[in-house]
């Protein structure tokens, strides 16, 4: 195809190749059905915008142009000069390459969303959400028992300077035993990085099954 200067535009070999290039990566990427101007886009397509519509040459085999009748919009594409045309970015390319609908959800690097792999989304994004709320539930309880330890702690500990006559001596002694508990889950476990034994905690208290 030679190139020209004039109105409309003609597909450069060059560009077409880089938009090649581009539009691999995208399909790689990808899963959602590109609209058709950027799929006619990574074709290498040069269009020129005229209102609404963006036109260029013809891109369909058997046709070779050099002034631009094929109309390119959001509602679908049209060649004036072989009567070709269709809606959507799987139909641009099924007719630009002779493709199979199969072959051009492929292409496109779109993932065909069967009953069964949409049940499975579905599910997974469930079991995504499900954890999440575990572990927003799971990190609440974590803090609210490291706030309410180190409170017990400050406590005690503030008695246990104050402590003065024998009766405040002798309920600071019975306090200490369960005070070696409390610091032991504070210090070891709670402010500690490692979540398992913390998890056998949140399970102890009650939130077995989670
Ligand atoms: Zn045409």
């Amino acid at each position: 195809m030679k190139s020209s200067n004039s109105w409309p535009l003609t597909r450069s070999r060059n560009s077409c190749e880089r938009m090649k290039g581009k539009g691999l990566r995208m399909e790689g990427r990808g899963m959602i059905k590109p609209s058709t101007i950027e799929a006619a886009h990574r074709e290498g397509l040069i269009l020129q915008q005229r209102g609404s519509d963006y036109w260029g040459l013809c891109p369909f085999p058997g046709h070779t142009e050099k002034t631009a009748s094929f109309k390119i919009g959001n509602q679908g594409f049209y060649c004036f000069g072989c009567n070709t045309g269709g809606g959507d970015s799987i139909d641009l390319v099924q007719k630009i390459h002779g493709l199979t609908f199969s072959d051009a959800l492929a292409y496109l690097g779109i993932q065909r969303q069967t009953p069964i792999n949409r049940q499975a989304a579905a599910e997974a994004r469930r079991e995504r959400e499900r954890k999440a709320d575990l572990l927003r539930r799971f990190r609440s309880w974590e803090q609210g028992q490291v706030d309410y330890l180190a409170s017990m702690l400050r406590t005690f500990r503030s008695m246990q300077a104050r402590a003065r006559t024998e009766s405040e001596l002798q309920a600071v002694a019975e306090m200490c035993r369960a005070m070696d508990e409390v610091e032991h889950v504070y210090e070891n476990i709670l402010c500690r990085k490692d979540d398992a034994p913390k998890f056998e905690l949140y399970q102890e208290a009650g939130h077995a099954g989670n």
